[in-house]
């Protein structure tokens, strides 16, 4: 369930068309949902609820400023991947004890940085991905006279994701130590000073829509608590990662909700006396938000009728990195023709892979109409970049009757004052 809704002929977000945001702020443009946001951390929480847990809401997917401190607001942590996403983090009002580190390639600058959060006090947990890892993360820890909190990302092997750049937690994936070396990794940790087990950490794949994977992957993982503990470990969290699906396709995806996802994991952990973490992204933002754009041109004639939109695969590369599927519907159109025409509809970017759908029916569009792409929450914003010299494009949240811009749109002047000619050209 989302707060966007069609009202009097055309699309809102909570109390405000989005045709007056349009007008004030321009196209294209990300707007957003905090009681979307709210009702999608809330869900997650109360499934939650019963067992010590952190939500450790994963920045990547929404990183925001705004964001971040609406979910503060509500009691997340965070998950974070970069120095980038750390400084987001405390700056939105997440404290270091709530935050997660994760990631393959932690630079010993970061890894400073998150020891020196909070006052000194130091991150959470760091989620450490290889021995080479540890020895840096040791180093660092014990130049600084900090103990830093470990736990290692495992990967258990298990086939999950809806999309294979997105699936993570397979023997031939990156990510993690390979769960048949868990052991010998956990063990290597005592030799290092400045280090201290704190639990195990999986992350398997995102746009996950069955339940199954997980309890795949959390069955082998429990066993290897049972095996670190009877190593003489001490392990207390169990970081399970994000990954739940969401409905891109209302009416065709069905994706697990929050509560049944919930539901599994208190009856797998149950008597194994672990605090787990969550790292929810997508389940949180994905329809939290939508790309609203103005339809330039429409094309037809030849094999196929194009909707030609101001928004490109540079403000939403979704459909054409992972053929990812959005709802495209009519935002607010200027005629009331109820005829359909199936589009292909295209951004203006040089590269026929700018196409957000092909041949999509919907209603008769014409020049100047607004069209808004649909589940852009989670992976949009975030994945935008400037190609073709295309300024990144503005946030707003929107709150009942009120919105806010939440990143402001550069001009291309800004884009060009970052780059030099050198005075030898
Ligand atoms: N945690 C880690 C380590 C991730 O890499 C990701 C996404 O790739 C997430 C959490 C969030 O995943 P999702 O948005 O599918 O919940």
């Amino acid at each position: 369930m989302n707060h966007f809704h069609q009202k009097q002929g055309q699309l809102w977000a909570e109390d405000v068309p989005l045709s007056a945001i349009a007008q004030t702020v321009g196209t294209p443009i990300y707007v957003y949902s905090a009681a979307t946001f709210t009702r999608h951390y809330n869900a997650f929480s109360k499934a939650a609820t019963g067992i010590d847990h952190l939500i450790a809401y994963s920045v990547k997917a929404n990183s925001n400023l705004a964001v971040l401190a609406l979910l503060s607001k509500l009691g997340a942590g965070a998950d974070v991947v970069s120095g980038g996403e750390l400084e987001r983090a405390i700056q939105a009002g997440i404290t270091a004890d709530k935050i997660v580190f994760s990631g393959v390639g932690k630079t010993k600058d970061e890894m400073r940085a998150a020891l020196g959060a909070g006052n000194g006090d130091g991150i959470y947990q760091f989620n450490v991905e290889s021995v080479p890892e540890l020895i840096a993360l040791s180093e660092v820890a014990t130049q600084m006279g900090k103990i830093a909190p470990v736990a290692l990302r495992i990967n258990p092997d298990v086939t999950a994701g809806g999309h294979e750049k997105i699936s993570t937690g397979k023997a031939e994936n990156k990510f993690g130590i390979d769960i048949t070396l868990a052991r010998a990794a956990y063990d290597k940790i005592r030799t290092l000073p400045g280090l201290e087990v704190t639990g195990v950490d999986m992350h398997i794949g995102s746009q996950i829509t069955s339940l199954a994977p997980f309890e795949k992957a959390m069955d082998k993982i429990l066993d290897l608590v049972t095996a670190l503990r009877s190593d003489g470990h001490n392990i207390k969290t169990y970081d399970l990662g994000g990954g739940l699906g969401i409905n891109y396709d209302e009416g065709q995806d069905d994706s697990p909700l929050p509560a049944a996802y919930g539901a599994m994991v208190k009856r797998k952990i149950k008597g194994h006396g672990l605090k787990i973490i969550f790292e929810p992204g997508r389940a949180i933002a994905g329809n939290s938000g939508i790309l609203l754009s103005t339809v330039q041109y429409i094309k037809s004639g030849g094999a196929r009728t194009f909707l030609i939109l101001d928004a490109a695969m540079n403000d939403l590369i979704r459909p054409a990195l992972y053929g990812a599927h959005h709802q495209v519907e009519a935002a607010h159109k200027n005629n009331t023709a109820n005829e359909t025409v199936a589009y292909d509809i295209v951004g203006p970017v040089c590269e026929t892979g700018d196409t957000f759908a092909v041949k999509r029916d919907m209603l008769k569009m014409e020049a100047g109409d607004l069209v808004a792409i649909r589940s852009a929450g989670a992976y949009g914003a975030v994945q935008a970049s400037e190609y073709n010299t295309r300024p990144l494009i503005p946030e707003v949240l929107v709150s009942g009757d009120q919105y806010a811009v939440i990143r402001k749109r550069p001009s291309i002047q800004d884009i060009l004052d970052r780059e030099a000619v050198p005075s030898w050209l």
